[in-house]
């Protein structure tokens, strides 16, 4: 199915201005916001933006007494999403408390899968350029209740708190180290971002927080790797620091970045790294120690006594499964395979579900390569200019097909395409429409044509001449007679008959 992508082994990126070398390694655990209407635990709404501490039911206020109770939909979109990163699914899995103190945590702990995590093993294929890809791990996905918000800033003498994101439903998705540098780490972020779209279980908002990163970071000499590795024993590595709470890959970039050369500088003083959880510092372009390993929480983990174990049916597994929409993988392939595209363009074209449907619907029935070229070029430029999602495009797709249509039906030459193109783009008519009514249609009679360039040999006795010596010069005749003809006059035509009647 991927025959399109040759899967590479992992490429160590060493580290310049270091003294001796070294080699990154990366593992991420990412939070994904299911993208629920209720929270994980109670009926309360997710919608972001609202007035805070309007979406808190009685249990993400933690009152005394309230018993949480599991949303099946968040259950659904987990196993879809795990599903969708080809991992095993769990028909058992089970909810323990995660213990800590925060004034953004009404309860007082955090419900989150510890043991028993209800997707496991999975992969995702990370794109580096056309046709390259590597293959990065999953090792679990667990569902969990994420936190509030503590506001700092907005009174000098107090805190506020808004409540309004307590319950949400988490997926964590926890990939093994296999990510060798910040490029690849950026990339793996926008694939499993692009998935998750695609199988509608997260938006995805980086922005809004409802997709967030926490990026692990070692170095370690060449080879150790290779042992980690063969062997699984996370020893053969460097001490990993954790970067907390990345929302943009840029950030994560500059962030391993910095956080690589950090701890390459204290191995090469003669210093050893500690684990840590570190913060990245935007403004400054540096991480810096929120807490250290003696510091880490002692999270005090046990099964959480409110709730049942999590039991699904394999049924429900399979029929989820057969649900699955195509992913972007496969989807690429068919691009590639069935409108014989360029890696690159079918990698445009599937970067959003709503870009390849538009193109397909685009490609109905015609050339699927010149459809490509017109969404692609055309069409996403133009709606660049204007600051346009392709879901607010004034053109069809069914415009954008009729173009097709009529260019490789001669009825238009490309260039006059283009100017239809504008006008549908810019009044909503329909190409087919525009190019009758207004006169549009490709002059490929060879009398009109020839009719209209003997006037201007007629016309030109002296530059007749000059065409005649030097047959580099028979395009000023070609460029008088489509302006003659206001453009419309079928380039090839035109091209032939000026041959024909300037030979020496
Ligand atoms: P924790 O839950 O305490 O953060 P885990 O063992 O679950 O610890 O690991 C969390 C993440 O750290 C995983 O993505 C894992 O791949 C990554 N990781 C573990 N060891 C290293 C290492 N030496 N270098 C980089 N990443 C690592
Ligand atoms: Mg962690």
């Amino acid at each position: 199915m991927l025959d399109h992508v040759e899967i590479v082994a992992p490429t160590p990126k060493t580290i310049a201005g270091a003294k001796e070398d070294w080699e990154l390694v990366i593992g991420m655990e990412i939070h994904a916001q299911v993208a629920s209407k209720a929270k994980l635990f109670s009926g309360a709404s997710t919608q972001f933006g609202n007035e805070p501490n309007s979406n808190v039911s009685f249990i993400d206020a933690a009152m005394p007494g309230m018993l949480p109770v599991i949303n099946e939909k968040c259950v659904e979109l987990a196993v879809k999403t795990g599903l969708g990163l080809k991992a095993d699914i769990n028909l058992f899995s089970a909810f323990d408390r995660k213990n800590y103190f925060y004034p953004d945590l009404p309860q007082g702990y955090q419900i989150s899968q510890l043991y028993h995590p209800i997707v496991g093993e999975g992969e995702v294929i990370v794109d580096l350029e056309p046709g390259i890809a590597r293959k990065v791990r999953i090792e679990r996905i667990h569902l969990e209740q994420d936190a509030g918000k503590s506001i700092h800033d907005m009174d000098p003498n107090a805190t506020f708190v808004d409540l309004n994101r307590t319950g949400v439903a988490l997926m964590e998705i926890v990939s093994r180290p296999d990510i060798r540098g910040p490029e690849e780490a950026a990339a793996y972020v926008l694939k499993l971002r692009q998935i998750l779209r695609y199988l509608g279980t997260c938006d995805g908002n980086m922005q809004n927080g409802n997709l967030r990163a926490d990026v692990n970071v070692s170095v370690c000499r060449p080879g150790q790797y290779e042992k980690f590795q063969a062997t699984g024993d996370f020893s053969h590595l460097g001490t990993r620091c954790e970067i907390k709470n990345m929302n943009s890959t840029r950030f994560i970039q500059q962030a391993i970045d910095y956080e690589a050369r950090r701890q390459i500088a204290i191995i090469e003083d003669g210093g050893t790294v500690d684990q840590e959880t570190r913060l990245y510092d935007t403004v400054k372009g540096e991480t810096r120690s929120m807490r250290s390993k003696e510091e880490a929480h002692d999270y005090r983990y046990f099964p959480c006594p409110d709730l049942l174990p999590l039991e699904i049916e394999q049924e429900w597994v399979d029929e989820i499964a057969r649900a699955l929409p195509e992913l972007p993988d496969e989807k690429k392939a068919r691009f590639i395979n069935d409108f014989s595209l360029s890696e690159y363009d079918a990698g445009v074209l599937t970067a959003e579900t709503e870009n390849a449907d538009f193109f397909e619907k685009a490609a109905a029935g015609t050339d699927g390569k010149l459809a490509a070229n017109w969404v692609i070029n055309e069409l996403f430029g133009r709606l660049k200019k204007d600051d346009k999602d392709i879901t607010d495009s004034p053109v069809s797709p069914e415009f954008i097909g009729q173009i097709v249509k009529l260019i490789k039906a001669d009825t238009i030459s490309g260039k006059i395409a283009k100017d239809v193109f504008e006008i549908s783009y810019t009044s909503g008519r329909a190409p087919e429409e525009i190019v009758e009514t207004e006169g549009m249609k490709q002059v490929t009679d060879t009398g009109a044509i020839e009719a209209a360039l003997d006037e201007i040999i007629a016309a030109n006795p002296a530059q007749v001449e000059k065409a005649k010596e030097n047959p580099k010069l028979a395009g000023w005749f070609v460029g008088q007679v489509m302006k003659a003809t206001g453009g419309k006059a079928n380039p090839k035509a035109v091209n032939q008959l000026v041959a024909q009647k300037l030979k020496n």
